[in-house]
């Protein structure tokens, strides 16, 4: 595969994406992420060898958010196995707002349609194993560290203490579910492992590294032993096609055709089969969620060197 291993072509595509920022906003329903800087853009794209081709500021940190989901779904999915999960939560898309309600309600108030929405999301970190948050959020951290080879990747509390004093809605979605059963936990004690999850930092360099290893098949990027199942990191990718870009998946599949995961803080992780690993991190948003800078990089790195997958 053809990829972009030049820092020049890189920063050419990065500085174009940049033009569109003022277009959109940063995300400020959680307090703590509207301090972000609309104007950044850092992109880092990893493949074989360890070649790491980056552009603008990577040192730059920001929390995973709703990138996390994906990282919960495969620590859940090698806790209890795929039967188990999808009992609890389902695998279709929703073509609502990530944080909506409407379908607990309409469509299945037993199960939420899949685990890239919030109401998906809050089902399987409530699945991940441990007798207490703490351990529960140590294993999905030393996982990540495992994946990026990054042993310092940790939660930034401010961020996470400022996401639970305000998570009204995913409170409300808790409970929701609570009464109808989905969820057996204590809402607080949820919450407070969910938001922590969607706080844990990292660099683009981080995220590239880990979409490179859901790109490979789940194998480690030094070893190549496996850190992932085969079948999960199959299913993590195919939740990314049609579920990663929120109700932007289906127009993002089409333009870009790479799978990807973006989160609310501006963060993009995507991952090119048996490719390269992408981490974009860009706080302007779309009124969809998506980093309007981060899509664009990617429009144009797809475009460049045909890496749609269709
Ligand atoms: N922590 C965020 C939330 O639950 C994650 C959402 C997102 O990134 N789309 O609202």
């Amino acid at each position: 595969m053809e990829m972009c291993n030049d820092k020049e072509t890189l920063d050419t595509i990065v500085e174009e994406a940049n033009k569109h920022t003022s277009q959109g906003k940063v995300a400020d329903y959680i307090p703590a992420l509207s301090l972000a800087n609309p104007d950044t853009l850092s992109v880092a794209i990893f493949q074989n060898n360890n070649v790491c081709t980056t552009s603008g500021d990577i040192n730059e940190k920001f929390t995973l958010q709703s990138i996390s989901k994906v990282l919960s779904l495969a620590v859940a999915l090698m806790d209890l196995g795929e039967e188990e999960v999808f009992s609890r939560v389902g695998k279709e898309p929703t073509g609502d707002p990530f944080n909506s309600i409407i379908k607990l309600e309409t469509h299945s108030p037993s199960k939420p349609l899949n685990p890239m929405i919030n109401a998906g999301a809050l089902v399987v970190t409530s699945m991940i194993e441990g007798r207490t948050i703490d351990e529960k959020l140590e294993r999905l951290l030393s996982f990540i560290q495992e994946l990026t080879g990054n042993p310092s990747i940790t939660v930034n509390e401010d961020v996470a203490k400022s996401e639970f004093d305000t998570a009204y809605l995913n409170r409300s979605l808790c409970y929701f579910m609570k009464q109808h059963g989905v969820i057996i936990d204590n809402v607080e004690t949820l919450l407070e492992l969910y938001t922590k999850q969607c706080a844990i930092e990292v660099n683009c360099e981080d995220l590239a590294k880990i979409g490179y290893v859901i790109a490979n098949d789940g194998k480690d990027v030094d070893t190549n032993r496996p850190i992932i199942p085969l079948h999960i990191a199959r299913i993590l990718k195919t939740f990314m096609v049609t579920c990663g870009m929120y109700n932007a998946s289906g127009e993002f599949a089409i333009k870009v055709g790479i799978p990807a995961k973006s989160g609310v803080s501006g963060g993009i992780m995507a991952a090119v089969p048996h490719g390269v690993g992408i981490g974009i991190y860009g706080p302007s948003l779309d009124d969809k969620g998506n980093s309007i800078a981060g899509m664009k990089v990617l429009e144009a790195l797809s475009e460049r060197y045909n890496l749609s997958i269709f």
